[in-house]
């Protein structure tokens, strides 16, 4: 007979764990509290427009091909790739943008022109990426966070300078260029903590940002989670939407002894929880939670967001399908962020126009609009402050980039700390999980396996590797491997 095992949440990690194990002959059922699949990357639909609600860089495509072809499978049996071009742009001031190109070379040109002598450091800086996202993604992440051992290999043994020192002194060592610097410290955001906090062995992301390009499944990154649970049900997972788990229960000999859902419960031994980490530990009773509260608090956690989806009755003119406006002091909004929590006072923020490339994402002449400004986790959340945001970034938006566009507003839609806490049990309300510092990366990070519970399973953006897509593939792949392993 089979074994049967629940999977707590539908978001990137549980889909890509629910296909291994379900492969591995497990009879799987997925548990998701929302009505949809897709945990922070389900997709918000209205009047002939459609936004990704959350993830919207499709980064390092090797990763989606190996987790495919683990299935005999290509993300082309799913859904169909654009290498964006350019692959971003950003803007530094009033009519003052920098286009990133999809081509190495032509970048390298971008950064002649701007910085005399600044393209040979950056080729020598590319090669040292290159080089460590090899490492990183075929020796590194794949591994459970065990023990420190598993970091140590040769390659990582001479490149250990590495993780001491930070990606803000690796950057700023060669390049003088303010706008050059913020171009390259950007990739590391995605690991949720300051480039001053970012191991310079996290450069691999800007070897993933100009090396690897930046890709767009045609129709958003919800095709992506769609394929997932295509690929899923054809290996036999059983998904339950409106599935609230609401207690996991223990028996005396501390084994996992079944599951409450919507309160009802349910009989099993096993069960691997992709919920958010610190949320899943509170359905247990507390003599069986590894880490106490006073650990969360400590931990540097990524940060949450104010998000807008906003739909326009005309096309905008002079972005890209992916527009970062880094006009503001950055290090003043990460110090509102990290440091001394508050609203930023001057927010740097992110927009997305997936219409401008994919004519699925808006009707005819229309545009879908996405922005977002990272903020604080735990934040106070209101009304009143996400309006006057609005406003902020609107009247910020319109100077830069030279036209109207409040006028233009069909509908608006915004989502915050606290829209994040209710919708996905999210800690403080953290958009993308806890930050990938030092002291938080590998074996140091909250633990796959259960320490105080037989049989109890996580994985997602709060353990190994850490935060976003790729990972959370990764992160449900080394957590089913270690369920298969173990039982
Ligand atoms: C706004 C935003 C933008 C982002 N941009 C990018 C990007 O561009 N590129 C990128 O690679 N990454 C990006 N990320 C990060 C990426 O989306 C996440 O790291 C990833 O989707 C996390 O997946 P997960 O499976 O760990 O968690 P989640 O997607 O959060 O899945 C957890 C699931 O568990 C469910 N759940 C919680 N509690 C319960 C319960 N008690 N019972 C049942 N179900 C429960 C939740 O509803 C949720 O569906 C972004 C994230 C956000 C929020």
């Amino acid at each position: 007979m089979k074994k049967n095992i629940y999977i707590i949440g539908a978001g990137f990690s549980a889909l890509s764990a629910s296909c291994y194990l379900a492969k591995a002959g497990f009879e799987v059922t997925v548990l998701e509290k929302n009505d949809t699949l897709g945990g922070r990357a389900r997709q918000f639909k209205k009047d002939g427009f459609t936004f990704d609600l959350g993830p919207s860089w499709y980064w390092m495509p090797d990763v989606f091909e190996k987790f495919f072809a683990d299935f005999g499978k290509k993300p082309s049996d799913y859904y169909t790739l654009d290498k964006l071009s350019p692959g971003y742009e950003v803007y530094f001031g009033e009519n003052s943008s920098l286009k990133v190109s999809d081509k190495l070379e032509e970048i390298y040109k971008m950064f002649e022109s701007e910085e005399k002598g600044s393209a040979k450091h950056l080729k020598t800086f590319i090669d040292s990426a290159k080089v460590n996202y090899d490492i990183a993604v075929n020796e590194m992440v794949y591994k459970p966070g065990i023990s420190p051992l598993e970091l140590v290999t040769t390659k990582t043994a001479v490149r250990v300078g590495q993780f001491f020192s930070t990606i803000r002194k690796q950057v700023r060592k060669n390049i003088k260029s303010l706008k050059l610097i913020k171009i390259l410290e950007f990739p590391v955001l995605f690991l949720g903590a300051k480039p001053s906090n970012t191991p310079a062995f996290y450069n691999f992301m800007n070897y993933a940002d100009f090396g690897l390009g930046t890709w767009h499944p045609r129709g958003g990154m919800y095709k992506v989670i769609e394929g997932m649970v295509s690929l899923a049900e054809s290996l036999g997972v059983n998904f339950k939407t409106n599935a609230t788990v609401d207690k996991i229960l223990v028996d005396d000999k501390n084994n996992v002894k079944g599951i409450s859902v919507n309160g009802e419960e349910l009989p099993t031994n096993l069960i691997l929880s992709g919920a958010d980490y610190h949320h899943t530990e509170t359905l247990l009773d507390e003599k069986y939670r590894q880490y106490s509260e006073k650990y969360w608090d400590k931990k540097i956690f990524a940060p949450s967001s104010l998000l807008f989806y906003v739909g326009f009755d005309k096309k905008i003119e002079n972005v890209s399908h992916h527009t970062l406006f880094f006009d503001t002091d950055f290090d003043a909004h990460a110090k509102e962020i990290y440091d001394t929590p508050k609203w930023p006072t001057d927010p740097l923020f992110y927009a997305n126009f997936t219409s401008v490339t994919d004519v699925t994402s808006a009707p005819e002449g229309k545009e879908a609009g996405f922005f977002l400004i990272p903020l604080a986790p735990g934040i106070e959340d209101t009304e009143a402050l996400r309006e006057d945001y609005f406003n902020k970034i609107m009247d910020r938006f319109e100077q830069l980039t030279n036209q109207k566009v409040k006028e233009h507003v069909l509908f608006k839609k915004a989502f915050c700390v606290n829209d994040f806490k209710e919708e996905y049990n999210s800690y403080k309300g953290n958009a993308y999980g806890m930050a990938n510092t030092l002291l938080q990366t590998a074996f140091l990070r909250p633990k796959i396996k259960s320490n105080n519970v037989n049989n109890l399973y996580f994985t997602g953006q709060l353990t190994v590797p850490g935060p976003g897509v790729p990972p959370a593939l990764i992160s449900g792949k080394i957590a089913s491997e270690l369920i298969v392993k173990n039982q």
